[in-house]
């Protein structure tokens, strides 16, 4: 007889009989860190959806609960508030209505739909929050989601910080650093279950003599904070996204804003220069007059003289290219677009100001914002529809009147606006990544029924067989 059943032999009363359980409901409880557009809200109303679509397959009826958010751009708050205000895109599918809603009591517990300002307070117990105008206790979270500031690690940065490990500064000059310190005081004090980092290419930069990387720095410390992981790279077009996105990129930007540069007399000699001698090289004619059709596209007006220029130039050395990014320099300016495997187009990625004329649609035009946005798998056009049948207050004033003097009458400024979709856009995770990311943390995950607290008869008996065996 084994040392187990003749523990079990002994014991007065017979095992308790497992309830028969159909499937079993879970919540996972989410947050976000650097929020921008708050896409992971809709990456968790579709990865709930999915869950309880396949609850008789699965065993289980998963949904994901947004906690909070941090987000430090005004502008980009109201955008999170309004998404979380107006709850899930299909209410109707979704397991839970809104952020808000709980169905088990943990809205009493806690405050949710929290948007913090600042991530470098989060390693407290509570901060300030934008929603409810005061300090709120900063919740735990089962699945944290981070897309963290990249101006120091692009490579699309010219000023980044190159040759440096911006991870073991205490700030730096596109807040990367602070960013990375606020996130992993968040960790430390409130460890989360699981956590997705989203970063760029520049991340795996290596540096100095010992060929380290920002990456390593934040591998080693999420080690150190006991966490281990795994780092990915992903391109967004293999996800289903007709766009690239985390690809490296090997471009230098020292204009802030084509337009700008194109009413500097300086730059627009250079251009010239640049432009004459790029057509000299591939054998074109520069100076051309242009052909009939870009007159007759009203978008091609909308285009300063050096975009024009680029554009006509583009076209006659890569005619077949589906998109052009009029705001590079020459040379910049197109990519191949037709990707040989799928047979299929795919968008350059998408960047914070760039001007894509699309080749694909018929007359040709500029991306809108809105376009952008959903290139990045943001659902754009539902969540917009939402905003305005749900009565969303698209002006800062009235949601501004916190009791500070008003010197303007009327609506004040709006900040739902097409510069802040487009830099949104710019800065956007890849959703269908992320969905793909977090649904494999997720089925990885060994799901538990909730045991109730062992009753003091219970422990007794455990603690006597526990005797049982040492006695044998
Ligand atoms: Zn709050």
């Amino acid at each position: 007889m084994s040392l187990l059943e003749r523990a079990v032999s002994r014991r007065d009363r017979p095992p308790a009989q497992l309830a028969e359980v159909k499937y079993f409901r879970f919540h996972l409880s989410t947050a976000s860190l650097v929020s921008g557009s708050e896409g992971a809200f809709y990456v968790m109303e579709a990865l709930s959806r999915a869950y309880s679509l396949g609850k008789e397959t699965c065993g289980c009826r998963l949904s994901m609960k947004h906690f909070f958010s941090c987000e430090s751009n005004k502008d980009k708050q109201r955008w999170i508030q309004a998404a979380l205000n107006c709850g899930p895109l299909m209410p109707a599918l979704s397991p839970l209505k809104s952020a808000y809603e709980s169905s088990d009591g943990d809205s009493e517990l806690l405050q949710l739909g929290c948007i913090f300002q600042d991530i470098e307070t989060l390693g407290g117990c509570e901060a300030h929050c934008v929603v409810h105008g005061k300090l709120c206790p900063v919740p735990g979270c089962d699945l944290l989601v981070i897309g963290s500031s990249c101006e120091d690690l692009s490579k699309a940065n010219p000023r980044k910080e190159t040759q440096k490990f911006v991870f073991q500064q205490s700030n730096s000059l596109g807040s990367s650093a602070q960013t990375y310190h606020g996130f992993t005081s968040y960790v430390a004090a409130h460890s989360p279950g699981l956590v997705t980092y989203e970063n760029v290419g520049g991340l795996e930069e290596q540096i100095g003599a010992h060929a380290q990387s920002n990456l390593d720095v934040l591998m080693q410390t999420m080690k150190e904070l006991g966490y281990s992981g795994q780092p990915l790279r992903t391109d967004a077009s293999s996800f289903g996204l007709p766009a690239r996105r985390l690809k490296p990129f090997l471009e230098e930007r020292k204009e802030k804003s084509a337009k700008a540069a194109s009413k500097s007399p300086k730059s627009s000699g250079n251009c010239a220069d640049q432009h004459m001698k790029f057509a000299e090289a591939e054998g074109l004619r520069w100076g051309q007059t242009y052909p009939q059709e870009p007159k007759l596209n009203p978008w091609f007006g909308t285009l300063t003289a050096r975009e024009q220029d680029v554009l006509a130039l583009s076209r006659a050395q890569a005619p077949d290219a589906g998109f052009r990014n009029v705001s590079q320099s020459l040379g910049r300016v197109h990519t191949a677009s037709l990707c040989k495997d799928t047979k299929k187009r795919v968008a350059p990625t998408m960047l914070p100001g760039q001007l894509l004329f699309l080749e694909l649609v018929k007359p040709p035009r500029l991306m809108l914002d809105q376009e952008a946005l959903l290139f990045q798998g943001f659902p754009a056009p539902q969540f917009l529809k939402l905003v305005e049948t749900e009565g969303i207050d698209v002006y800062e004033c009235s949601a501004a009147a916190s009791g500070s003097v008003r010197k303007r009458s009327g609506p004040g400024r709006k900040w739902l606006t097409e510069s802040l979709t487009a830099d949104l856009a710019g800065n956007a995770m890849a959703l269908p990544v992320l969905l793909a990311i977090v649904q494999s943390a997720v089925a990885s995950l060994l799901f538990r029924p909730d045991s109730r607290a062992s009753t003091r008869e219970e422990t007794a008996d455990a603690l006597s067989a526990l005797g049982i065996l040492a006695d044998l």
